[in-house]
């Protein structure tokens, strides 16, 4: 093996650039975890080659301190190293999204084994051990031993000292040994081992399916399916099959606190070889799940978009339910796309990667191929949509809406906004409540007592009077969740509101699930794949107010929202309708929705966004400047704009202000490439050049690659 070995420190530092030589240590390898001397301190880092032969004099080319027990298959290293450049980042940050969970070591506890020896055997005859020891057992010891050889093995707990006695008289062999932290799976909905017959359509589908999984190469698929088509169990028929094969599965999924039903579908089915990685698990289970994904002892990974960097070797599928959703997308530095990623790992490993959703992105359907369920399992029909024009009405709701949501005995409420209102302003003087290190409104939280910001988390207490005039008259404009809660309660149900206001959602998700009669009104949260059979009516409260972002995704989010918010409607035998509040009717992402036309509006969408050229027809490149003077910031985004010159088959717009954010200007400016890979290495070589000027102190940048 070669003597040295290449290691890229995993600090945060953009200036560094690795990788560093060290002596390797016997049985290091590309991918193993070492902390080694840097600088003054002692880092973590990781192998990422080896070499013969070092540019370090001997002398200078340290051994490092320690090899850690876990290390990297060197694939994610592989994977880590393709980040990097793909999003601009470094090395080590990428390396860090990888790398084993820190901090946490294996469980250790003692446990107990009958011995096997001599003493043992005339112990069970003589019923008493040899020597001096030889006095008769107490009936408790006895009782330990007859279970312990019954039983074999096991931890010793709260018998420790007895046990350790019987270990002193050579019965017993007492060890320490790894326990694993259990992580428990809540079960919600109903619960079904036995994996029901497949419908004529979803047996069309496996048979697509099962074909590319067969190959070498498999060539990635999207799954479009109605909301209730029966998609999860594709998933799962595709999981079985790729175990059989002896390959390993990622199961991506948007949230799990909001989508605990996929994680107990695959752990019903497929018991404990599957594991879970979430933020929401201790530093211990998260060490423990990853450890047995690492082993091998684990073939099957569920969890949010960290997961895709899950250590399965031999990978055969990765599954990416609900494609469309955002949360997909990484908003820490580098700033990845775990679909993105997915389509890369699956292609280095040779796996097949299945995205599935009802409203994929137009992205996704221009470019993988689509396989489509096109009804609901049990061929019920999809619930009818009415636009109701609020054009007319004052007030949240309309009477309709009111009158449909006294009949229903179970509904749940769309409102994509938290809170109780908008903002406050005087009514004398006109003065608007403002974030003071943002520009923004700050949003009135009722039950808090509070005025918050949504973007940087400051807090302030309601006024009493205007600080700028005195009035006491202090207006609330707008309803957030909040209101509509309260507002709620008058139509005589109960009420759950589920929204990021709320600190347990899997609770407030069981209650509604469990009452008879209730509505569950919240923010997007609602909208995810949940499945409420009884659930028969569906409303969207405001459906204009995605519309409204400025941003080439508005109409496909607005799609998205809609129709799977219909999607919750109308699950069981009673059937459902859904209304949804629009004060443009005519929106074609919100007809669309309305008819139930995924093929209607993505057409008319992707020949909009290849008139625009919007991805799929371009790649943007979005670059942040920001620092806390707006003349710094508006030099160092100008400069940034001559760096980039005249990037090749690209278009540079801005620098456009952006509002101010935690108290920094902002600007930004995005590309539209047509070469990918050319227009990253350009961001990051103008950003390079431009942050490299010690003159511009306080400015920052961010380079985001796909932005969403
Ligand atoms: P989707 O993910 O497409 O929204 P699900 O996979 O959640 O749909 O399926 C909707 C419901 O139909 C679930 O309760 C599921 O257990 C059930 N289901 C799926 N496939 C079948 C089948 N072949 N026969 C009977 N029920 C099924
Ligand atoms: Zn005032
Ligand atoms: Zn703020």
């Amino acid at each position: 093996m070669p003597p040295v070995a290449k290691v890229e420190p995993i600090t945060t530092a953009r200036a560094l650039r690795g990788p560093f030589d060290y002596l390797r240590p016997d049985g290091v390898g590309v991918g193993s975890v070492l902390v080694v001397p840097f600088g003054h301190r002692d880092v973590v880092g990781v192998v990422v080659a080896l070499a013969e032969t070092s540019e370090l004099a001997d002398d200078r080319l340290v051994a490092p301190r320690r090899v850690l027990d876990h290390d990297l298959p060197p694939e994610l290293v592989e994977l880590a190293g393709w980040m990097a450049a793909e999003y601009c980042s470094t090395p080590a940050r990428a390396l860090s999204l990888v790398s084993p969970p820190p901090g946490a070591r294996a469980k250790l506890a003692w446990w107990a084994t009958p011995a096997a020896t001599a003493a043992a055997a005339a112990a069970s005859d003589a019923g008493e051990g040899e020597g001096d020891k030889a006095r008769p057992l107490s009936e408790r010891q006895r009782a330990l031993l007859d279970g312990l050889r019954e039983h074999g093995a096991r931890a010793a707990g709260s018998d420790l000292p007895a046990l350790r006695r019987l270990a002193g008289r050579g019965l017993v062999t007492l060890e320490r040994r790894t326990v694993r932290r259990y992580v428990s799976h809540e079960a919600v909905g109903a619960r079904r081992v036995q994996p029901p017959p497949l419908t004529p359509d979803q047996l069309r589908v496996l048979g697509e399916v099962e074909l590319e999984l067969g190959r070498a190469a498999p060539e990635p698929l999207l799954l479009h399916g109605v909301t209730g088509s029966g998609k999860t169990e594709i998933y799962l028929r595709a999981a079985a099959t790729a175990l059989d094969h002896g390959r390993g599965v990622i199961v991506l999924v948007p949230e799990i606190g909001l989508t605990p039903q996929i994680v107990s579908r695959f752990a019903d089915r497929f018991g404990d070889t599957v594991a879970v990685l979430h933020s929401k698990l201790s530093a211990g289970e998260r060490h423990d799940e990853w450890s047995r994904l690492r082993s091998g002892a684990a073939r099957v990974c569920i969890g949010p978009r960290s997961a895709v960097f899950a250590p399965i070797e031999l990978l055969g599928l990765i599954v990416l339910d609900e494609e469309h959703d955002a949360s997909y997308k990484h908003e820490g530095d580098p700033r990845y796309d775990a679909r993105h990623v997915a389509a890369r790992r699956a292609q280095q490993a040779g796996a097949l990667l299945l995205a599935g959703s009802a409203t994929p992105r137009p992205e996704s359907v221009h470019r993988l191929r689509r396989v489509r369920l096109r009804h609901r399992v049990d061929a019920q029909a999809m619930p009818p949509v009415q636009i109701v024009d609020m054009r007319e009405t004052a007030g949240a709701l309309h009477p309709d809406t009111s009158h449909a949501l006294v009949d229903a005995s179970k509904s749940i409420v769309l409102l994509n906004r938290r809170g109780w209102s908008n903002f406050v302003d005087c009514r004398s003087c006109g003065h608007a409540w403002m974030c003071p290190q943002c520009d923004v409104a700050l949003v009135l939280h009722r039950s808090r007592a509070q005025l918050s910001c949504h973007h940087c988390g400051h807090r302030e207490r309601v006024p009493a009077r205007c600080t700028q005039c005195g009035s006491v008259s202090v207006a609330r404009h707008g309803a957030g969740t909040e209101r509509l809660e309260h507002d709620l309660t008058q139509i005589g149900h109960e009420v759950f509101r589920l929204d990021a206001d709320v600190a347990d959602a899997g609770a407030v998700l069981r209650r509604f699930e469990q009452a008879r009669r209730g509505i569950l009104v919240g923010t997007q949260m609602v909208a995810k794949g949940h499945d409420f059979p009884d659930v028969t009516l569906a409303v969207v409260v405001d459906a204009d107010g995605t519309l409204r972002f400025p941003d080439f995704r508005a109409e496909e989010r607005t799609f998205a929202l809609v129709t799977q918010l219909a999607g919750r409607a109308g699950r069981g035998p009673a059937g459902g309708r859904v209304l949804v509040q629009t004060l443009s009717p005519d929106a074609p992402s919100i007809s669309a929705a309305a008819r139930h036309d995924a093929d209607g509006f993505l057409e008319g969408e992707l020949m909009r966004r290849e008139a625009l050229r919007y991805p799929p027809f371009s790649h943007l490149i979005r670059i942040v400047v920001s620092a806390p003077e707006l003349a710094a910031m508006r030099e160092a985004a100008q400069a940034v704009r001559v760096q980039l010159g005249a990037i090749e088959t690209a278009q540079v717009l801005g620098p456009a202000p952006l509002f101010r954010l935690r108290g920094r200007e902002r600007a930004q400016l995005v590309i539209k490439a047509g070469d990918r890979a050319g227009a990253v290495r350009a961001a990051g070589a103008a950003v390079d050049a431009v942050a490299a000027d010690r003159r511009r102190r306080g400015v920052a940048y961010s380079v985001d690659v796909d932005p969403q």
